[in-house]
């Protein structure tokens, strides 16, 4: 069985813009969901060749005390119940609401060097033990060099969504050259459905 695990923020979903305090955001609420293009459409393609799907995401804002861990799980369940009624079936998701350093508002029994937060590759193995994929035929797809380093430190095949306009904060915006010789990933293209007619013309 192989899979495709895809990033949510800025991958699968928009980051959340504030027009009027300037501010981005990670999603924490149903209501802030977006899906990008070309998602819909990846997704079924990868579906349509075997692909079982899953997400596996960082969400650091409760360690930081930004919002809670249930308001991520439901923000989760709901991006999970936007792309089914889009036909699009999502096995598991894996979440990592830890963060290294967090905050003085944060929770401290999320603060701590986890495992699981990308780069590394603890939320791919939890996701390879229980859906039982082939990590060497499966592919981790994402947006940031985590993304690309957690896949394959997983023994996984890797694709780097890069869209020519990069979001301001994006710590890749030096370019599409300059992220290939640092990670690395085996596909790349502007939206989830040209990494993944990429991934399937490979076979
Ligand atoms: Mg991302
Ligand atoms: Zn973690």
């Amino acid at each position: 069985m192989r899979a495709a695990v895809l990033d949510r923020d800025a991958t699968l979903i928009d980051l959340v813009r504030d027009e009027e305090t300037g501010t981005i955001n990670t999603a924490f609420h149903p209501s802030h969901l977006r899906l990008l293009p070309g998602v819909v459409d990846g997704l079924r393609l990868l579906a349509a060749n075997r692909y079982v799907l899953a997400i596996a995401t960082n969400q650091p804002g409760p360690a930081k005390g930004y919002y809670s861990v249930d308001a991520v799980q439901k923000t989760n369940d709901a991006l999970v119940a936007l792309l089914a009624a889009q036909g699009v079936a999502i096995a598991q998701v894996a979440t990592c609401c830890h963060h290294p350093v967090g905050a003085p508002s944060g929770d401290p029994a999320l603060t701590f060097d986890c495992a699981c937060r990308k780069p590394k590759p603890g939320m791919l193995f939890d996701l390879r033990a229980s859906l039982g994929f082939d990590a060497a035929s499966s592919w981790m797809i994402g947006d940031s060099t985590g993304d690309i380093l957690a896949g394959q430190a997983a023994g996984m095949r890797t694709g780097l969504i890069f869209a020519d306009n990069r979001c301001e904060l994006c710590p890749l915006r030096a370019g599409i050259a300059a992220v290939k010789k640092r990670v690395r990933p085996d596909v790349h293209g502007a939206t989830v459905m040209a990494v993944a007619e990429a991934i399937v013309a490979l076979g």
